[in-house]
């Protein structure tokens, strides 16, 4: 659909949003600031393979091509799995920005559809445990979720060259418990701070 963005550079990378559907409703979600990314990233429709094919000309040209999204990117499977393949053919270097949950959602390990198309999996931690997880993040599935996205990660470790898991700096969140659990996992950690203004309904932190 004409006039939305579904591709947007920031800095040297490339961000691609193919869906606003997410299995969480976290509390600092950037969906939920006045800034945003600073592009409006509401999609009327989500994108199609062709939309974009025709969105990506010149992609390997970036440092690092990003499924992100104002949503979750494994919502669309398939789509994602059949864009990196393009991607791919063109040389670009992909990145997977996921709350993690893909396993419990599709009812099976997706993590071997990943392999050879991702070199990077960036899977949100979020929270030491899963009452603070389910506190943070509202998954749709419950306490469980927080378990199959550390078993997801788990899987990704064996199969994706490079895996990293998040937090968001936010008050509560024990930073050295999450650098732990991504310490035993045995795969990089990251804490990425929140910038952003929460619009009026949301909670302040
Ligand atoms: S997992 Fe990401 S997209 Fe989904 S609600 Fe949380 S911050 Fe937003």
């Amino acid at each position: 659909m004409k006039g939305q963005t579904i591709a947007y550079p920031i800095g040297n990378n490339l961000y691609l949003n193919v869906t606003n559907r997410c299995s969480n409703n976290c509390v600092f979600c950037i969906r939920n600031t006045e800034e945003g990314v600073g592009f409006n990233l509401w999609l009327q429709q989500e994108p199609s393979f062709s939309d974009l094919q025709a969105a990506l000309a010149g992609a390997q040209h970036y440092r690092e091509v990003v499924f992100c999204g104002y949503g979750e990117p494994l919502q669309r499977l398939e789509l994602v799995k059949k864009t990196a393949a393009f991607l791919k053919q063109k040389g670009a270097r992909i990145r997977i920005n996921t709350n993690g949950q893909a396993n419990l959602v599709y009812g099976r390990d997706i993590t071997p559809e990943l392999k050879g198309l991702a070199d990077v999996i960036s899977i949100s931690l979020n929270a030491g445990n899963a009452a603070q997880y389910v506190a943070l993040c509202r998954p749709a599935m419950g306490p469980a979720a927080y378990g199959g996205m550390l078993d997801f990660t788990a899987r990704c470790r064996d199969i994706i060259p490079q895996v990293v898991l998040t937090v968001v700096e936010w008050p509560g969140v024990e930073i050295e418990k999450c650098r732990e659990i991504a310490s035993r996992l045995g795969v990089s950690f990251r804490v990425r701070p929140f910038s952003g203004t929460l619009k009026k309904q949301q909670a302040k932190p």
